[in-house]
């Protein structure tokens, strides 16, 4: 069966949803349309002086809502069509959590591990300065945020020749993802991976949903493997782990882990750092094929790499029996529905990956309003706690230690607002779905985006077409 190219694979998501609302097929189409992509090449002069020219791309799928936001990826896949779907899935995904963005994508066509680290500076700063020079950058316009193959070094680099150019007070909220000391947040590098996992914990606490699929609730003791040992990967199954879950396979493109007793998360990540390779861990097996890991036995498969990784030739050999999708568009739709004919549950990315935006949301705000959560109440809070735990032991004549009274009047900060933000978005949404899912007999991936059109759709009906 042929599978089709990924942003005519989100349209396809889209179009099934949509047959669920009464809306005019204009006004659908008009949902679905990507406003705006911009191609750029620039000039890369590498370390021993030749040039090279470079490929990048920046899509703003719906300016609905203002500014659009989405991460900036390195790969050599990046291409129109990806960033045009990925700026799609963010339209959606911003809309599926309420995070009032719309939804954009950027991307560089390279392999980065082929370039030094001062070229890598000057990609992305020359990245930069053409994003601002064509209006596509910019705290009220358009907040880039890492993705795959970026981190907190390029968020630093682009804070940094925005400010340059543009020093104005909000400047600083051009960008998400940054270090702390740059305007970044606590907890928005581990955000993805920690959504992952409160979305996973939801959907797994959900009594009748497990029976469906023949599972307990609970994490502990679900096997689990994993795609993709990077930030998402890597965050999701530290979580999981420590919630009890086992981890016994971890897949990276140059071969996979297994073991199934489990395997040490922090101690793979600690060789990973050391040795520049997962593979030579000796603590599992080390399997050659990592594609076929896909199709081994566990409770939970996360894919949590690339896009396209459970098609219609894989999806009949694969046994997990949640497919929580960590990654953007892992599985086409041929895919999907091979998988949920089997009676799987797939946890879609369009809400399950949503951690990173809601955190990036936080940051944004943080830099908009200028001041660091818990700055202003903390304090408050835990003087008042104490207070009331004093009356307490005076009314009732009993004492408990001062460790105890610093424990429990502890007020919060900054890591544990955003993790409460965080963890109430995905509860929240997730429910959300689910109530959609069963309203009209579908899936999750359908519900979200039944969500998501709902919402978008409102606002397009409310403000009407201009002119
Ligand atoms: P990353 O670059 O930190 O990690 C990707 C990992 O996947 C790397 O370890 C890489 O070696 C591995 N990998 C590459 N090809 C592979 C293959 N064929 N098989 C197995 N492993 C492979 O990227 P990331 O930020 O973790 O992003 C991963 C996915 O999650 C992407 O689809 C991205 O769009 C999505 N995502 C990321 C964020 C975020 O905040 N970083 C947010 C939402 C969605």
């Amino acid at each position: 069966m042929a599978e089709t190219h990924f942003f005519e694979q989100v349209n396809k998501n889209f179009d099934r949803a949509a047959a669920f609302l009464k809306y005019p097929k204009g006004l659908l189409d008009q949902i679905k349309a990507c406003n705006t992509v911009c191609h750029f090449t620039f000039p890369l002069k590498k370390d021993d002086g030749t040039i090279e020219t470079i490929h990048a791309w920046r899509a703003e799928h719906s300016h609905h809502k203002l500014p659009t936001k989405g991460g900036i990826r390195y790969s050599l896949m990046v291409n129109e069509d990806e960033v045009k779907a990925l700026a799609a899935l963010m339209t959606y995904k911003c809309a599926v959590v309420d995070v009032p963005f719309g939804g954009a994508k950027g991307g560089v066509k390279i392999d980065r591990s082929k370039y030094s680290e001062s070229e890598l500076e000057r990609i992305t700063r020359r990245f930069t300065f053409e994003l601002v020079s064509k209006r596509f950058i910019g705290p009220d316009i358009d907040v880039p945020a890492p993705d795959y193959g970026t981190g907190e070094q390029e968020m630093a680099w682009i804070v940094d020749t925005y400010k340059a150019i543009d020093p104005s007070l909000n400047a600083e909220g051009c960008v998400t993802g940054k270090p702390v000391g740059l305007g970044g947040i606590r907890g928005r590098t581990e955000a993805t991976g920690r959504g992952v996992y409160f979305g996973i914990r939801e959907a797994v606490s959900n009594k009748d949903d497990m029976k469906d699929i023949g599972l307990e609730t609970g994490l502990e003791g679900k096997t689990v493997i994993v795609q993709g040992f990077g930030n998402v990967g890597y965050h999701s199954v530290k979580y999981l782990q420590e919630a009890g879950a086992v981890i016994i396979g971890i897949i990276e493109y140059n071969g996979g882990l297994y073991n199934e007793k489990g395997i040490d998360i922090e101690a793979v990540d600690k060789h990973r750092k050391e040795h520049n390779t997962i593979i030579t861990y000796p603590g599992a097996k080390v399997i050659e094929n990592p594609k076929a890991m896909l199709e081994m036995e566990c409770d939970i498969l996360v894919p949590a790499a690339l896009e396209s990784q459970i098609t219609a030739e894989n999806a009949p050999r694969i046994k997990a029996k949640i497919i929580a999708e960590g990654a953007n568009g892992p599985t086409t739709q041929e895919g999907h529905d091979i998988i949920k004919k089997r009676g799987a549950l797939i946890i879609p990315d369009n809400y399950l990956n949503a951690g990173g935006v809601t955190v990036s949301y936080f940051e944004w705000l943080k830099n908009l309003s200028h001041v660091r959560f818990g700055r202003m109440d903390r304090r408050f809070e835990e003087n008042a706690a104490r207070r009331m735990l004093e009356a307490m032991m005076v009314l009732t004549d009993r004492r408990i230690t001062e460790d105890e009274l610093n424990r429990i009047s502890a007020g919060a900060d900054e890591r544990d607002i955003v993790d409460s933000g965080l963890e109430d978005t995905m509860i929240t949404a997730y429910n959300e779905i689910n109530e959609l899912r069963k309203f009209h007999d579908t899936d999750l991936r359908t519900a979200a985006f039944i969500s998501a059109i709902k919402k978008v759709g409102h606002i397009y009906e409310r403000m009407g077409i201009f002119p």
